[in-house]
């Protein structure tokens, strides 16, 4: 079997190792190269418990500790395949609160956490600093969430690609932008690149913030529109801060070697892949107020790139409305974390 997928991010690029391993062949289209855009932009968080909020949280949890306990073994077996190591790490996640008002609502996130079997604590400022001596002498209170980890999405994509290129079956074709889906008698059959056409058995749309862009998806699937996130990199010497620090609306995540990334902004600003003054200075200042050390770091380098969103948050994942047409997008705020859960499940969708 032949599959043709649309876009070499995370999502494109697992899901051309998964069916390779299933015995399909995978050629992955790629209008860039493989992990451009928000792949690589990500700060790597593997918040299954962390990123549980909202009138989502109570379908999203037993997926997200799904996809968090496959990430151990996977990022295992990514070295082995690439000889890259993806930066998995089991750091914990510890989110911070300054006010009573704050402290309120992480003890009724825990006690929910708690009531559906997750490993959650509340923990008072010492408890919290034992954990984290950098935090802020303001930190009334903190819940833990122990389980939660992180990987080094640019390490990531890079394992994925020289994964793919030791595969028989995966082909990458970077610079390869997909002009439109080839439909035959209400089938899904291909796609049409700029140099001609490539049938294949079945397509796998895998295009991020651009999915509902390519012509010929179905109408009647949710539209999938960018979120723009703004991201900064820190260089601590020496390296002090050990656990990833979620504020309000800021984290700092530490590599372990002084790298610190520090996040974020969401925002609806279309395609504008910009860098502005005011989500700077808002990162920082959430950063800075969680972990007042990180003001003696070195500013290295800021980016940003665009969250694929669907209303609801919900991804899109599997089969489409369109014979032929599977889909693997649509993954917002935890597209790292879901990766391999994602590509597995479209594979075993693909071949039945
Ligand atoms: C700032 C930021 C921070 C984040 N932090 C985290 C985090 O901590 N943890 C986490 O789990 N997730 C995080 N995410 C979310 C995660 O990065 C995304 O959900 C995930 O990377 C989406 O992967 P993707 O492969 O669907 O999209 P992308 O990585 O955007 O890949 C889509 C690819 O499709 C290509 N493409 C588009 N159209 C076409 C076409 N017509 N033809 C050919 N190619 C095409 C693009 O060039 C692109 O390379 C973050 C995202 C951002 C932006």
């Amino acid at each position: 079997m032949k599959v043709a997928i649309v876009g070499g991010g995370v999502m494109g690029c697992a899901t051309a190792l998964a069916l390779a391993a299933r015995g399909a062949d995978a050629v992955v289209l790629e209008r860039a190269v493989p992990g451009a855009e928000a792949s690589s932009a990500a700060a790597g968080i593997l918040g299954a418990q962390a990123e549980l909020h909202g009138s989502s949280r109570e379908r999203s949890a037993p997926l997200f500790a799904r996809a968090r306990e496959a990430w151990g073994p996977w990022a295992q077996e990514l070295r082995e395949a690439s000889g890259i190591d993806v930066g998995y790490r089991v750091s914990g996640v510890l989110r911070v609160a300054f006010s009573d008002a704050e402290r309120a609502e992480l003890a009724r996130d825990v006690a929910w956490q708690q009531s559906r079997g997750l490993r959650a604590a509340l923990l008072d400022a010492a408890a919290a600093r034992e954990i984290e001596p950098q935090l802020a002498p303001a930190t009334l209170a903190a819940a833990h969430f122990a389980d939660d980890g992180q990987v080094d999405p640019p390490a990531l994509l890079r394992a994925l690609v020289a994964a793919a290129a030791r595969s028989a079956r995966i082909a990458i074709r970077s610079g390869a932008t997909v002009q439109r889906l080839l439909l035959q008698q209400d089938r899904c059959v291909g796609v049409a690149l700029d140099d001609g056409e490539l049938l294949a058995d079945a397509v796998v749309l895998a295009a991020g913030s651009w999915s509902s862009l390519v012509p010929g998806v179905p109408s009647s699937l949710p539209t999938v529109r960018p979120v723009r996130g703004q991201m900064l990199l820190l260089d601590e010497r020496p390296p002090r801060l050990r656990t990833i620090v979620f504020g309000a609306s800021t984290y700092a995540v530490p590599r372990g070697d002084g790298r610190v990334v520090c996040g974020t902004t969401m925002e609806h600003a279309g395609f504008r892949k910009e860098v502005t003054a005011a989500g700077l200075e808002a990162i920082l200042a959430g950063a800075l107020a969680c972990v007042p050390s990180l003001g003696a770091a070195q500013f290295s380098s800021a980016w940003s790139n665009f969250r694929p969103h669907v209303e609801g948050d919900a991804p899109l994942i599997g089969a489409s409305p369109l014979p032929g047409l599977f889909l693997a997008t649509g993954h917002h705020r935890n597209g790292i974390l879901l990766s391999k859960v994602t590509a597995d499940a479209v594979a075993a969708a693909v071949l039945g």
